[in-house]
């Protein structure tokens, strides 16, 4: 007997059209392609060589390489392509105060002992008065970026080798390119030409087509605007409106520039506070990448342009470019069937690499909250909510770990500095330092960033130092617990001692030896 049919012998799939070709769109194609069903769904990419990616962005977070292992990236190819480096977390230097430094890394503090997370045996032992080391000597990450050491994490979930994880450092527009050609190999359609008309239903507001300034028309079920700060649909013609947090983020303008790259590359971003914002510095196999993020209330351009410069490690490669940006970000970010995605759905300034994880974390939850193929011209609303609503959660999060860096200084006497030590907090943000001052209880959030670890670097990082910590911590006695906690940091140095040393690991790996 033949098989059942369960659809009809022809029904033409739902066509996404994305528009925009930097990293946001591309990791969006690539995405799509590798996991919906390419007979339900159509992917159509435009992008415009007129316009041009914003062309910066090169530090990441551990995530990322579960989106290339999803779409199975073979690693050591899509490093030698992309110049990429490992990166073990993110020095802050001068953040709390000049001469002053920590390490957010990517892995975590200590170990929970009787079911008790580790900080609040730490924060006995110091409120103890027991000789107790500082927190880092007891994170495998730090000590190893300390060191310039990397290697991959152990799979054996016992060893202390197993509890970092390690992100990348990577040129962003070679990324893009590279999943170009991996996303047209397997089917999209890419389209050159620059949108010049958007087409919409008088009854729903949907858009129906796009005409590109060649004139061809391309009509789509779903879109997805990849336009950069631009928001071309969403904010352009959807006319969704914008949530600007500048009060809390002040820093509005990055000056960027590539230099030589000088002596072997770190395996952490570096971001060093200065008079007006910060400075990063990441390092790639065949350069660095340097920029000043700044708030233009409290710098010239010209000023800013001179301290980024003497602070480079080799010669500049180029003039320092000039980029605008607003922190916050599009109050929904799926419109009717449009969804933003990337630079056109909102900004926080990159001094945690969190775009690209916002990207990917959309394209996640929009892979799973797909539309059926069926479902042309009648998209559920209830799927746009759930998205917006997990959009929200992502945005807000990140802005509250961000301004927790800027709150705690005692940076005295600098403007900028003065401003977000005074300045009125979020409630959720206020409510999270209140609770690790009192209790050391960090965050722990199951969906989005940051990790408790994360939270637990920048608040001691920021010297925020809890009076009280969780009292069941006290089932283990004094002595014992001095035992393991130097236990603990004598097996942190030791195995990180016996780590190669970044460069050398990177050249060996991408050499394919
Ligand atoms: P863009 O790169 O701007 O791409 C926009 C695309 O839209 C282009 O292809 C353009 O051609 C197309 N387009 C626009 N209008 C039209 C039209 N009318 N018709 C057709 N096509 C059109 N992120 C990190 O994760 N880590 C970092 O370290 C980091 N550093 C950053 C530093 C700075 C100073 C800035 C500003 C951003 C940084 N980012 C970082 C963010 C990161 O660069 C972006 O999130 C990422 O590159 C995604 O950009 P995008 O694709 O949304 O936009």
């Amino acid at each position: 007997m033949p098989p059942p049919l369960f659809r009809p012998l022809f029904r033409p799939p739902f066509r996404i059209v994305i528009v925009g070709g930097g990293t946001a769109g591309w990791m969006c194609a690539a995405g799509l392609v590798g996991r919906l069903d390419p007979t339900d769904y159509a992917v159509t990419l435009i992008e415009s060589d007129e316009i041009g990616t914003v062309g910066v962005g090169e530090a990441t977070l551990p995530h990322i390489k579960t989106f290339n292992d999803m779409l199975g990236i073979d690693e050591a190819e899509f490093m030698r392509e992309t110049q990429a480096t490992f990166k073990l977390g993110i020095q802050f230097r001068n953040w709390h105060r000049p001469d002053d430094s920590y390490i957010h890394p990517f892995g975590v503090f200590g170990e929970p002992w009787g079911g008790v997370d580790f900080q609040h045996h730490w924060v006995r032992a110091r409120q103890a008065g027991r000789d107790v080391a500082p927190l880092d000597a007891y994170s495998y990450a730090v000590t190893a970026a300390q060191r310039n050491a990397f290697e991959f994490p152990n799979e054996d979930l016992k060893s202390i080798r197993s509890t970092y994880a390690y992100a990348y450092h990577f040129d962003a527009s070679l990324y893009a390119q590279f999943l170009r050609r991996w996303t047209v190999a397997r089917g999209a359609r890419r389209i050159e030409g620059m949108v010049s008309d958007i087409a919409r239903d008088a009854q729903s507001g949907d858009i129906t087509a796009l005409t590109l300034k060649s004139g061809e028309r391309i009509e789509g079920d779903l879109f997805i605007d990849c336009t950069g700060f631009r928001s071309m649909l969403l904010g352009g013609i959807l006319e969704v409106e914008w949530e600007d947090w500048t009060h809390w983020l002040p820093c509005d303008r990055a000056l960027a520039v590539p230099c030589d790259r000088a002596g072997d590359f770190t395996p952490y971003t570096r971001s060093t506070a200065q008079q007006a914002g910060w400075i990063w510095r990441i390092p790639l196999q065949h350069r660095t990448g340097n920029g000043y993020v700044f708030s233009s209330r409290f710098i010239e351009v010209d000023d800013a342009r001179d301290t980024l410069l003497a602070q480079l490690d080799g010669a500049a490669q180029a003039e320092p470019r000039l980029l605008r940006f607003s922190p916050g970000r599009r109050v929904r970010t799926w419109a009717g069937n449009c969804i933003a995605i990337g630079l056109a759905s909102g900004f926080l300034e990159p001094l945690e690499s969190t775009s690209i994880f916002l990207v990917q974390a959309a394209v996640i939850d929009l892979i799973n909250l797909m539309p059926p193929a069926t479902a042309r011209g009648s998209i559920d609303p209830r799927l746009a909510r759930e998205f917006n609503r997990l959009s929200e959660l992502q945005y807000e999060r990140v802005r509250d770990f961000l301004v927790l860096h800027y709150v705690a200084n005692e940076r005295i006497g600098e403007p900028l500095w003065d401003y977000v030590r005074a300045m009125e907090l979020p409630d959720s943000l206020a409510h999270k330092i209140d609770l690790f001052r009192s209790r050391a209880t960090a965050p722990n959030y199951q969906y989005g960033l940051f990790s408790r670890e994360s939270w637990l670097s920048v608040l001691i990082g920021q010297r925020i130092m809890p009076t009280g910590y969780n009292r069941l911590a006290d089932a283990l006695d004094l002595d014992t617990l001095d035992t393991r906690l130097a236990d603990l940091a004598g097996r942190v140095a030791t195995n990180t001692a016996a780590m190669p040393s970044h460069s050398d690991f990177v050249a060996s790996y991408c050499a394919g030896v």
